[in-house]
């Protein structure tokens, strides 16, 4: 069968208007930082540079606290929640305004396909804003008491890997509920959150009432380190989330974490085998797989393995890798050289200890940092491809005869984030959902997000939870 090429579908740039600098947002101004460091963000999918960033150190992020705190006592905590919901409104329907500068954005910094900063992205983050909007006047129906009380100051630690979405599900909650923040962006994609405070601006949002500091590591550890901090709120890996829940336990602040993961997504025998493949590649190649829920262990009923094997495998050679700013895209960019070389190091680990290693014929870009959709067979349990977080496009196959046993496997690992169970049958969904210890099952779907559904971890996936009423709690003094 002759197969048809596409044409290419560049999603024009001309719409973002870049600074060559960025200071820092601080008291609703941008001003330099204290010791005049920077550094470069670039665009992983080509390695321009986009623009130099400020690097906050410790007397910045003490004068964000400072600039929060005030903010804090003298103005937001003194509005009332229908003084509050108009911001929130207002910020929601400026991003709504602005999405398609915001979606070109964020897909020149992160390497994410424009299709999905667009149409997964940036809506989300409007609807978090929205959503929360509605929250800020209601917080006593929210079943925390009848007047609950906002904690005072909260410092944000953010991924790269949804930027501005990650910035929503941080700051939208936290001035639902009357606090003043500030946020830490990840050093590869601070320029999304950069625009959101113009955004702020725009919306005439009190100057103080959210601060950003741009810089690397050593800026989070100030920031949730400072004493000025009522509440941490940190996503990314489990190895700093621990180092942030070890520094934070001898202080009152309240931490939430959201941390790592290691999804399966699971297959039964009469689940609709081409209504799963979309669900098996949703879940690992959505956003290159740096998703912390993806479903990166496939376990597949022994009785159907071949023919979902063969059926995947037949779908990731259409999958279309490249430039993230065309609207045909699937697979964009690994978002860092660094996340490369660590795909690329439990990818061959993964060979090495046994499993089979399969790709599609698939040219990578020569500048850039790329990885091409892989699937490992023969993966045991206890290969590290099969334990460890890889944060890319590389899922590992596994088999099971019984649901006991899928819940068996699903459940060996030290994460607990998300699942996916795939079967026609409702009682065999309630009974897997009762059994698996991850804070979301998806039944016959994957990655599906919303504002009003909470999102977290157990085990070594963090605690507390975002989004939704209980992600209120969070942030109340309750
Ligand atoms: P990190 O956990 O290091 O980064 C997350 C955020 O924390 C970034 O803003 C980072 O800054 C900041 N940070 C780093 N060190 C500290 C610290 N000591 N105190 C406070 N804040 C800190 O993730 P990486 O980006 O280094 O990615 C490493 C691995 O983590 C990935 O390969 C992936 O496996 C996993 N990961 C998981 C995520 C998830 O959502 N589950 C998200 C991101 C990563 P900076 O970016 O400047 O280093």
């Amino acid at each position: 069968m002759p197969k048809f090429e596409y044409a290419p579908a560049p999603e024009s740039r001309a719409i973002v208007s870049l600074r060559e600098s960025y200071g820092l947002f601080i008291d609703g101004e941008f001003s330099p930082g204290a010791d005049g460091r920077a550094f470069k963000t670039i665009s992983p999918a080509t390695e321009e540079v986009l623009a130099e960033v400020t690097e906050a150190g410790p007397a910045d992020v003490d004068r964000a606290v400072t600039a929060a705190r005030k903010a804090y006592e003298h103005t937001w905590s003194q509005l009332p929640g229908q003084e509050r919901a108009k911001y929130l409104f207002r910020i929601a329907r400026i991003i709504q305004e602005k999405a398609r500068e915001l979606a070109v954005l964020e897909s020149l910094d992160n390497g994410k396909p424009i299709r999905e900063s667009r149409d997964v992205d940036i809506p989300l983050v409007a609807a978090h804003f929205f959503y929360h909007a509605g929250w800020a006047d209601k917080l006593e129906y929210a079943g925390y008491g009848p007047a609950p009380r906002a904690l005072g100051v909260a410092g944000q630690v953010i991924p790269w890997n949804f930027p501005l979405l990650m910035l929503a599900w941080k700051i939208a909650p936290a001035l639902a509920c009357g606090n003043t923040v500030v946020l830490k962006p990840a050093e590869t994609t601070p320029l999304t959150a950069l625009a959101f405070a113009e955004i702020c601006q725009q919306a005439d949002l009190p100057p103080g009432v959210v601060n950003i500091v741009t810089g690397a590591g050593e800026t989070g550890r100030a920031l949730v380190t400072h004493p000025g901090i009522d509440k941490v709120a940190f996503t990314g890996s489990t190895e700093v989330g621990k180092e942030i829940a070890r520094a934070c336990a001898p202080s009152r602040k309240k931490v939430t974490l959201e941390l790592g993961g290691k999804a399966a997504n699971i297959v039964f025998e009469d689940a609709p085998v081409d209504q799963a493949v979309e669900g098996i590649v949703n879940g690992i190649f959505f956003n290159q797989g740096h998703v912390c829920c993806a479903g990166s262990r496939l376990l597949v009923q022994e009785s159907v393995y071949a023919e979902v094997l063969a059926s995947l495998q037949r779908r990731l050679a259409t999958l279309r890798l490249g430039d993230p700013l065309d609207k045909n895209t699937d697979v964009g960019a690994i978002n860092s050289a660094a996340q490369l070389a660590k795909i690329r190091e439990l990818s061959e680990v993964g060979e090495a200890e046994g499993a089979q290693r399969w790709s599609p014929p698939c040219e990578l870009p020569v500048k850039g940092f790329w990885f091409p959709p892989t699937v490992f067979t023969g993966v045991s349990q206890a290969h590290r491809i099969a334990r460890e977080e890889i944060f890319g496009p590389v899922l590992s196959v596994l088999t099971f005869r019984t649901p006991a046993e899928a819940v068996e496997k699903a459940n060996n690992t030290p994460y607990g984030l998300s699942a996916g169970v795939w079967t026609e049958k409702g009682s065999l969904i309630l009974w897997m959902a009762s059994r698996l210890r991850a804070g979301v099952v998806w039944a016959n779907t994957f990655n599906k997000f919303d504002p009003t559904s909470p999102f977290g971890g157990y085990k070594e996936s963090g605690y507390g939870r975002e989004g939704g009423r209980h992600g209120l709690e969070a942030y109340l003094d309750v």
